[in-house]
């Protein structure tokens, strides 16, 4: 299993490279892409890649590197850890991902309920609207990109989830047919 350091490593020796590929299909007119576009891809695949890694399933045991560089507030993704198992469900194609945004919103609005409470007149943050797909798409693009470039490294590949569930129900089914 490579360490944190080397997903890094590969991670950002990918994105040098898709970022020279793009900037080439650019110049020859194959491509547009506005600023606004590569920044929200670059954001969400760096934040993808050091902030939101599918090793977060290892911080209640701590170590983890991604989850260091919360610093104090990396203490909220124990109980992530608690939750998942290492390279479970934290560590499939679709639903890893989402797991993370999904939880991490969770905090974000008990955060908000919280300020809420403590000061109810406090101006909440607004969503720009209308939100285009033209900006939502390179975030889920370089957020997803940057979690199956780990997956990849770890060996893992899509239908992982399936095989395991799988493999539990077999397992069990099998358990219960012994027992029986
Ligand atoms: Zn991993």
């Amino acid at each position: 299993m490579p360490s944190g350091r080397v997903h890094n490593l590969i991670n950002v020796a990918t994105y040098s490279v898709l970022a020279a590929g793009v900037l080439l299909a650019a110049r020859q007119d194959l491509l547009t892409v506005t600023p606004v576009q590569a920044l929200s891809f670059s954001l969400a695949f760096f934040a993808g890649t050091l902030l939101l890694s599918p090793d977060l399933d290892l911080a209640d045991g701590g170590g983890v590197d991604s989850q260091r560089r919360w610093g104090v507030l990396g203490v909220l993704w124990v109980p992530y850890g608690w939750l998942f198992r290492h390279r479970g469900l934290s560590h499939t194609w679709l639903l890893g991902p989402l797991t993370r945004l999904l939880y991490l919103g969770l905090w974000g609005l008990l955060f908000l309920g919280l300020v809420r409470f403590l000061w109810p007149e406090a101006p909440l943050p607004r969503v720009p609207q209308p939100v285009s797909l033209k900006v939502v798409l390179p975030l889920v693009l370089g957020y997803y990109l940057s979690q199956w470039l780990h997956l990849i490294a770890d060996g893992v590949w899509p239908g992982h989830g399936w095989r395991q569930l799988r493999r539990k129900v077999g397992g069990r089914k099998r358990g219960a047919a012994r027992s029986r």
